[in-house]
């Protein structure tokens, strides 16, 4: 079992003939609401590997619809409680393709402590706890985990200095993508190797991703695909990390499952609606 401690995000895309000025009231001829949040498609892209999920979250009132779509993938949201109204995206998006987005957190920042509890009370030594930089309570939440012998794996997005340097100490698996890694790398004065952790994986989006395990380092090529959408590739590509290891999978076993369900991901328009299943991956990129 996967515990996810995450976001749960509506995203609502508006197309729009151009970006609204200030004062100005546009009318938008089209509108789709989908599942987002870098939680909530982490979870989706485990259970959609083939792993069982718990998420743990918080959403608002208005929370059903996302739970819904949640369950409907087989994430347990049993630990997803009700707080302030529930994290979205306005998305608005032009016909040149150019976007501009209002994020609410909302719930996300409004995670109790006691869910954490309540859904580690469950878990056995050697399973998984993920988490992001979406919602409170990952330093804590982190600890927790490892106390109880979980394997701790950190995705470091958005980036935050503070945020990584806080949960590092109780981390065993580090996963970045090229900008936040430089990021990391600039704001500790240190190269990842000198960060002291056994995994450490940097995506690089069509070149692939490096595995650095203490002082070695091991590049992956991507799949060759035609992007048309790159949202959730990186989520997408660490819950199926995650899923990997959790099915007993070596770590470079399970890169190379991620990095297939990564390309098939950037192949469609979408968030956690759109990721993949094991089988959709494994006959877009046959063993
Ligand atoms: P993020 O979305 O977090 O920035 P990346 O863009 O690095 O993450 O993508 C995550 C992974 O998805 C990559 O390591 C790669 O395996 C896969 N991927 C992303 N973009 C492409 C692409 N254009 N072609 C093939 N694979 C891709």
């Amino acid at each position: 079992t996967v515990y996810n401690l995450g976001s749960i995000n509506i995203d609502n895309v508006y197309r729009v003939p151009h970006l609204p000025g200030p004062g100005e009231t546009l009318a938008s001829s089209d509108v789709t609401k989908g599942l987002g949040g870098k939680g909530a498609n982490m979870s989706v892209a485990v259970q959609r590997a083939g792993s069982p999920c718990v998420h743990i979250g918080s959403v608002g009132e208005d929370g059903d619809w996302a739970l819904d779509r949640l369950r409907a993938s087989g994430v347990d949201t049993d630990h997803v409680h009700i707080s302030q109204p529930t994290g979205h995206a306005i998305i608005n998006v032009d016909d040149a393709g150019e976007n501009a987005i209002v994020l609410y957190p909302g719930a996300n920042r409004h995670v109790s402590m006691g869910s954490v509890q309540a859904a580690l009370a469950e878990a056995k030594p050697g399973e998984l706890f993920v988490t992001q930089n979406e919602t409170n309570g990952q330093v804590e939440a982190a600890q927790l985990a490892k106390s109880k012998g979980l394997k701790v794996i950190y995705a470091a997005a958005p980036f935050s200095a503070e945020a990584v340097e806080a949960i590092l100490p109780v981390t065993d698996m580090l996963v970045l993508n090229e900008v936040e890694a430089q990021q990391l790398t600039e704001a500790l004065g240190k190269s990842l190797t000198e960060l002291g952790l056994k995994d450490v994986i940097v995506t690089l989006g069509a070149k692939g991703c490096r595995w650095i395990s203490g002082t070695e380092s091991r590049e992956f090529p991507a799949q060759k695909v035609t992007p048309v959408d790159t949202t959730g590739a990186g989520d997408t590509f660490t819950g199926y990390l995650i899923a990997g290891l959790d099915q007993g999978m070596s770590v470079d076993a399970a890169i190379e499952l991620a990095g297939k369900a990564g390309a098939v991901m950037v192949t469609r328009l979408g968030a956690a609606d759109v990721i993949p299943t094991k089988a959709e991956v494994d006959t877009a990129f046959p063993a």
